[in-house]
């Protein structure tokens, strides 16, 4: 059996799955989104992942597409489908299908797609060490709602791709780091503190990760300081990591290609890494 989509209401073949060209997704960019990770046929963060959703949704003042809990029936009904045991599943939620108008369209229901993807998660444990350049943040000023207007992400991605690198740290008119274009951007100064963007000025997307990494820092005695970085501090740290649902702790071992610390992944990274390891084993125990 294929890999399946769940498009509004039905299961159709993802090689078949469409939705409408009036939907404001596609049109707008009106949406939000969600990735959650599957590990052992089992959701990660299931509830961290179904509350930023309903944030993201509200700021938009998008309505739900089905009831929450409906909803997780569905996540678990697209897994069981495509034979999920470890990976993600993508979940996307529009303001639905309406005449092409920028004012927001009146009694139209919201549209939901969910696919999944098949992924190796524990060699992505791995932490395998990681590039990143730095480029300039150009996206708009809400990068803390999910939205599924990604361009200028994409320009970045693509950029650090075109540079050998997997990740670009986006850079803020004051010289400090955002984030990566998927990925929350982390680093150890020398004082041993774990510094990583503050979550509550809007400036980031507070990932799922970052917070367990946050909750596993506490549990090791590590002290976490949520501020603005700049650049020279992440070339003058330690050590430097990026996390995500899917990529999990990854060392960061150069910055436009300079190294960080001695240019390998350091201790406090490898022991996150570890952790997070730890964290996902246990929750599918
Ligand atoms: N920042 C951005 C811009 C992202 O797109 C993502 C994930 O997609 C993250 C950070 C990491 O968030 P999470 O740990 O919830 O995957």
């Amino acid at each position: 059996m294929g890999r399946v989509a769940y498009v509004n209401g039905s299961y159709v073949p993802h090689s078949e799955a469409a939705v409408h060209i009036e939907d404001r997704g596609y049109q707008f960019a009106d949406g939000v989104y969600e990735v959650t990770a599957v590990y052992q046929g089992k959701l990660i963060d299931e509830q961290g992942h179904a509350a930023r959703l309903d944030r993201s949704l509200r700021e938009l003042q998008i309505a739900w597409p089905v009831k929450r809990r409906v909803f997780g029936l569905l996540m678990r009904e697209v897994i069981r489908r495509n034979r999920l045991t470890n990976g993600s599943i993508y979940v996307q939620v529009t303001r639905g299908v309406a005449p092409r108008n920028h004012n927001f369209p009146k009694g139209v229901p919201s549209s939901l797609v969910m696919t999944t993807t098949a992924k190796d998660l524990d060699t992505l444990l791995g932490g395998e060490p990681t590039q990143v350049i730095t480029v300039p943040d150009i996206r708009w000023g809400r990068p803390d709602i999910k939205s599924i207007a990604l361009l200028p992400n994409c320009l970045a991605k693509q950029k650090a791709g075109e540079a050998g690198c997997y990740e670009a740290w986006q850079v803020d008119k004051d010289g400090c780091v955002t984030e990566g274009t998927l990925s929350n951007a982390w680093i150890v100064n020398a004082a041993g503190e774990l510094v990583t963007r503050n979550a509550d000025e809007n400036a980031i997307l507070n990932g799922i990760t970052r917070q367990a990494v946050m909750e596993l820092a506490q549990t090791a005695s590590l002290r976490v300081v949520e501020r603005p970085f700049s650049v020279d501090e992440a070339l003058a740290a330690r050590e430097a990591f990026l996390t995500s649902t899917t990529s999990f702790v990854k060392p960061v071992v150069r910055i436009d290609g300079k190294p960080v610390g001695d240019g390998a992944p350091g201790s406090v990274t490898r022991q996150l890494g570890v952790l997070i390891g730890e964290r996902l084993a246990a929750a599918v125990r």
